[in-house]
C-alpha cells in the first residue's frame, strides 16, 4: 500500500498552488504543474540545474518568477545562478549547479523569505524537495575498493540521508532534499552522484 507523506502534501500543493499567475494561453495549470523537477536529462543538449527550495513546479514557476533575483541576492553561499539566454523563456530564473553551486539548506531558507511573487513557496525545511541524490557506481571510490565517506560527511540533513551498504551507497529517497551538496563533495570525474 502507497503512503502519503507530509513531503508529498507540500509538493502537491506547491504544484497546484492557487496564489501562481496566469500560466500560457491555452495550458492549463495541470500542464503547467509538470515536471515537479527540471534537472532531468534534457533534450536540448544544454546543462540541467535544480531550482531553489520552496520552488513551484517548473512551468508555474518560469510564469510567476519576476526575475528580480531577490533570492539571488539573499542567498549567502552565493548558491544561486540566473540562467542564460539559451534557456529561452526561463532565461533569468534561478537555478542551482550542484556540481559548482550547490544548496546548504540554510535553517532559515532566505531565499524563500526575499521571494517577492510567490515563485518560491514557504516550505518548511524538511519538507524542502529540490530532486534526489542518484549514486552511479561506475566511477565510484568505494566500488574499486577503497574508502570515501566525503558525499556522506557533506549532507546537511540530520541524520544524514545515505550511507554505505555492502560497499554501496544508498541513499534515503523518502528525506533526500536534492540540495546537491553530495554532488559537490564528490571527488570522482564524472561524479558518482548526479540529482535526478
Ligand atoms: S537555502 Fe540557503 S544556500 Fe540554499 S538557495 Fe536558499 S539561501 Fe541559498
Ligand atoms: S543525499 Fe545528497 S542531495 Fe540528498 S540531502 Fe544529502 S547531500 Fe543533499
Amino acid at each position: 500500500m502507497s503512503h502519503y507523506t507530509r513531503r508529498d502534501f507540500f509538493q502537491f500543493w506547491r504544484r497546484l498552488a492557487p496564489a501562481a499567475p496566469a500560466v500560457a494561453d491555452g495550458e492549463t495549470h495541470a500542464e503547467a504543474a509538470a515536471p515537479a523537477h527540471p534537472t532531468a536529462e534534457r533534450d536540448d543538449g544544454l546543462p540541467g540545474y535544480l531550482r531553489p527550495p520552496g520552488a513551484l513546479a517548473e512551468a508555474l514557476f518560469v510564469a510567476t518568477c519576476d526575475r528580480s533575483h531577490e533570492c539571488i541576492k539573499a542567498c549567502p553561499y552565493e548558491a544561486l545562478l540566473p540562467l542564460g539566454e539559451a534557456y529561452a523563456a526561463a532565461q533569468g530564473t534561478p537555478v542551482i549547479l550542484p556540481e559548482t553551486h550547490p544548496c546548504r539548506l540554510c535553517s532559515d531558507l532566505p531565499c524563500i523569505a526575499a521571494c517577492p511573487s510567490g515563485a518560491l513557496a514557504p516550505t518548511p525545511l524538511d519538507e524542502v524537495s529540490m530532486g534526489l541524490a542518484r549514486w552511479s557506481e561506475e566511477n565510484c571510490i568505494l566500488t574499486h575498493g577503497d574508502l570515501c565517506t566525503a558525499c556522506i560527511a557533506a549532507c546537511p540533513v540530520s541524520p544524514v540521508t545515505l550511507w554505505t551498504e555492502g560497499g554501496r551507497i544508498v541513499v534515503d529517497a523518502e528525506r533526500c532534499t536534492g540540495c546537491g551538496m553530495c554532488v559537490y563533495a564528490c571527488p570522482t570525474a564524472p561524479r558518482s552522484l548526479t540529482i535526478g
